[in-house]
């Protein structure tokens, strides 16, 4: 097995092995752009090392091998006490992960080398480089708090009187060396170790390690990167961006990654080393300004930018530096881009015929789409701008003033909505930033830390707001105090902050999907656009779950092909409960039938609303499901009622009479009891009281010219038998009431109960359609109570990694998808042509739509705000590369 590729040997389709950013220097140093000399250690063997806690047998000998060509390349030695080569130690994994992971530069660095390197880049730079060196590996290789040497530093400058890392010099840096070492010894136990090669080991290894760091894992289980692919790691020749005013170093994108509109972005920061640029720490000018500069490099960069463009036909972010006038490319990737940019590229793409339409709905996403329905600010009434920065995320975020992370997740877990201030973040931060619904940076822009996380999540962020004066618990601009608890609101994507609350509106795709002209703005005709091309490739239809003859019509301008789910329980809350009370408590057939009789009609209103909302398109509707007494109060509360007022002496009758009900009732597990069809085989009249009101408002809308075409469904079915005595019954209702109308009424069953599925071959005798109800085949496939098991221990699951996302929001394909595909299988093979959908939350999942798409289903449906999203998902899933 081979561990180490030198770039000259990979390429950019190697991600799995390289990681994102060897593959890609890889490609570049193929291409014949200046990328300084190294090698890729591949994620095997950093799995492999994660595995047995050691390196794999061969890698060290590999590395030593890379190692000693890379020296003969240059003609330098690591180390080398006379002329020392030094190279960085990057990580990088198949999915970028912004910062959560380690880097250090400069290895190779000691007492004599840096004498070395000071005889050819001068003593300044080298005690400086020196000194990051020491800082960087004491930090990540041996975790003495970064803390210690910031304020090192910071005390160095103080007693210089001044605030500017420049103005330290070589002395004063050397000084700092001797001061950092003392940290170093004092939190190791051992001396800064001089051996280069010893170096250079353990800072692999520290890469290795990081990617276990509790951050990393936190944030791939935000963005659902698996957990077991391990980091590459990147060892490269070093380059130095801070060799004076002929070298910096500066993030490009061949496009806004904002808007997506064309042209140069990015920042440059003069004398600097990389990680200065990414951290925010100082502050950097628009890539523009280079061109003044150092004009050579600024044209040379363009045309690289343009070629990198061309070759991976798409937006590319790039990093790089420039050593004493020569430019040098560190990375590049397809660059992390917002939602609405990404809907606006693939658009602009297609036009400019770099890409095809099946090739710009693989690049858009459903999360995307997601994002651009959120709201946005309605400015129309007053309101106090404070500054304006970097609009750096996209998305309205109106919360609470609070400066630090631990601050953001007490207070969010108090349900409070807050935004996170902080003069720049850091990956500490992660976890104050995913419980945010804003972050607000008085430092760093479009390619800080805080901008390139925020963005990943798709959370509202605004960076880089310098007017801002952060102190405890406060921040002052422009002589306006904002303290810890007060209100703002931020703009992520004009970068304008607001005092107070500014009310929000929605979406102009929102407004799109409600069915406003397609406008100038080029986001909504890229949404269009791509959403056309969507429908006419998928072979997935899409429905909405929907209760409401107005859920159903929204659903509808949302492009919903008729109603998945009909929950009818719904219809029997707010001022029915009364009538539903009767009914349960009804002794004897007589009562029963009046309480019955009462129901019917107002049933058949609310089916005559959704038939007309839905007009031309099939409604499933579910008979009732969940245990009649949710129906009725709760048991304790019923009890202490009934207890205090018979103390009082008040008449209790009626409360008494309720709480018989409810204690006769009363069951130990009523998800797992008396509910769906065990409820309509057990309370007569109830079902067929349903069945009557769907085929009488049928007939009613058929009558008026409309055309309903309802499908009854009956849930919780787990036997062919049960299904057979409801049909019965209704078939015989149906025929009673349809009569001649012309009226067509379908009867098929939900599949959520595991022996349904199991047994769907027998269930489809009696079924013209499925639906997965894919809550409760979780929740039975799984043995998960639904209601209860989120909170009380997924967070442990998703630490150990024994799923990444919670299987009740993304379908685990596995189990309750093999139980899918079982029964659509077999329930197919026995009735062909049977129809297959599915209602469950799944239904409007991204990556849930994929696999329902593989599976073969008729449809998927849910509720109606992502309606568009299953469209959009279902049309990618057919274009799907495999
Ligand atoms: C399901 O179980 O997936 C379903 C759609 O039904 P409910 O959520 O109402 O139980
Ligand atoms: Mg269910």
């Amino acid at each position: 097995m081979t561990y180490v590729y030198a770039f000259e040997e990979g390429n950019k389709d190697l991600k799995d092995l390289l990681g994102g950013k060897g593959a890609n220097l890889a490609e570049m140093t193929n291409l014949g752009l200046p990328v300084p000399p190294g090698f890729t250690i591949t994620t095997e063997a950093c799995r492999a090392y994660l595995h047995d806690k050691r390196f794999p047998d061969g890698l060290a000998d590999e590395i030593e091998a890379r190692l000693i060509a890379l020296e003969e390349r240059i003609g330098r030695r690591l180390g080398d006490a006379a002329d020392p080569l030094l190279v960085s130690v990057r990580s990088g994994a198949k999915f970028s992960m912004p910062g959560m992971m380690e880097t250090v530069l400069n290895v190779g660095l000691n007492d004599e080398s840096v004498e070395g390197l000071a005889a050819h880049g001068g003593a300044r730079f080298a005690w400086d480089s020196y000194r990051r060196l020491i800082q960087m590996f004491g930090a990540t290789v041996c975790e003495v708090p970064a803390g210690y040497f910031g304020d090192a530093l910071d005390k160095a400058k103080h007693q210089k009187g001044t605030r500017n890392d420049l103005d330290l010099d070589a002395d004063d840096l050397r000084a700092l060396v001797g001061v950092y070492k003392k940290i170093f010894e004092e939190h190791t136990g051992r001396r800064f170790p001089q051996d280069p090669r010893e170096q250079l080991n353990l800072a692999i290894r520290a890469v290795f390690d990081s990617w276990n760091a509790d951050r990393a894992a936190l944030y791939r289980r935000q963005e659902r990167i698996p957990a077991d692919l391990g980091t590459a790691v990147n060892v490269v020749a070093m380059v130095f961006g801070n060799l004076g005013p002929d070298s910096g170093t500066g993030v490009a994108f061949t496009r806004d990654p904002g808007t997506g509109a064309q042209g140069v972005y990015g920042d440059y920061l003069a004398n600097a080393q990389g990680e200065d640029v990414v951290a925010g720490i100082r502050n950097t000018v628009p890539l523009q300004d280079l061109e003044s500069i150092d004009k050579a490099s600024y044209d040379q960069l363009l045309g690289i930018m343009a070629t990198l463009e061309d070759h991976y036909r798409d937006l590319c972010d790039i990093e790089f530096t420039i050593e004493r006038g020569k430019l040098w490319m560190l990375q590049t990737r397809v660059g992390k881009r917002t939602a609405a940019a990404a809907f606006t590229i693939a658009a602009q793409l297609v036009d400019e015929g770099v890409i095809d339409l099946d090739e710009a709905i693989r690049r858009v996403s459903g999360a995307q789409l997601g994002q651009l329905m959120f709201p946005r600010f309605d400015l129309s009434g007053t309101h106090r701008e404070l500054t304006r920065a970097v609009g750096a995320s996209p998305g309205a975020a109106v919360g609470t003033v609070v400066f630090d992370a631990a601050r953001a997740i007490e207070l969010a877990g108090q349900g409070e909505s807050v935004i996170l201030v902080r003069r720049e973040t850091n990956p500490d931060d992660l976890g104050g930033m995913i419980a945010a619904q804003g972050i607000l940076t008085s430092r760093g822009g479009k390619t800080s830390h805080a901008a390139v996380v925020a963005r990943g999540m798709g959370k509202t962020c605004v960076c880089g707001a310098d007017e801002l004066e952060i102190e405890r618990g406060a921040f002052t601009v422009r002589g306006t105090r904002v303290a810890e608890g007060d209100t703002i609101s931020i703009d992520g994507t004009t970068g304008r902050v607001y005092l107070g609350e500014v009310p929000v509106e929605p979406s102009s795709v929102v407004r799109y999907f409600e069915g406003a002209p397609v406008s100038e703005d080029p986001l909504v005709r890229a949404v269009d656009r791509l959403m056309r091309h969507a429908d006419s490739r998928r072979s997935l239809r899409v429905r909405s779950n929907a209760d409401t003859g107005a859920d159903a019509a929204r659903a509808r301008r949302f492009g919903a092909e008729g109603i998945g789910l009909c929950r009818t329980e719904h219809m029997f809350l707010g001022d029915r409960r009364e009538l539903v009370e009767k009914l349960i408590l009804a002794e004897g057939q007589p009562a029963r039938e009046a309480a019955l009789a009462a129901l019917l009609p107002l049933q058949r209103a609310d089916f005559v609303e959704l038939f007309r909302a839905m007009d031309g398109l099939p409604v499933t509707v579910r008979l009732i499901d969940p245990p009649l007494h949710e129906f009725l109060p709760s048991l304790t509360d019923l009890a202490v009622r009934v207890a205090v007022a018979g103390e009082r002496g008040e008449d209790v009758g009626r409360e008494k009479e309720l709480l018989t009900a409810v204690q006769r009732m009363h069951e130990q597990n009523p998800m797992l009891g008396l509910r769906g069809v065990r409820l309509g085989l057990v309370v007569p009249g109830l079902f067929a009281m349903q069945v009557r009101a769907i085929a009488e408002a049928a007939v009613e809308v058929a009558r008026a010219g409309g055309s309903a075409r309802p499908e009854i469904m009956v849930p919780l079915v787990g036997a062919v038998q049960e299904l057979e005595t409801v049909r019965a019954e209704a078939e015989k209702i149906l025929t009673e009431v349809i009569g001649d109308s012309g009226v067509r009424v379908v009867i098929g069953t939900m599949i959520e109960v595991p022996r349904a599925a199991l047994t769907a071959g027998q269930i489809a005798e009696a079924a013209e359609f499925f639906s997965f109800g894919t809550n409760d085949l979780t929740q039975m496939g799984w043995g998960f109570s639904r209601d209860d098991v989120e909170g009380a221990f997924f967070w442990r699951y998703l630490e150990l990694g024994i799923f990444g996302i919670s299987p009740f929001e993304s379908l685990d394909r596995d189990g309750v998808g093999r139980l899918v595909r079982i029964a659509s299988e077999e329930g197919r093979a026995a009735r062909p042509g049977l129809k297959l959908g599915v209602c469950g939350e799944h239904g409007g999942d991204p990556d849930s739509v994929h696999f329902f798409h593989e599976v073969g289903l008729d449809y998927v449906s849910c509720s109606p705000f992502r309606v568009p999203i299953a469209r959009l998902e279902a049309g990618r899933a057919a274009v799907a590369r495999t």
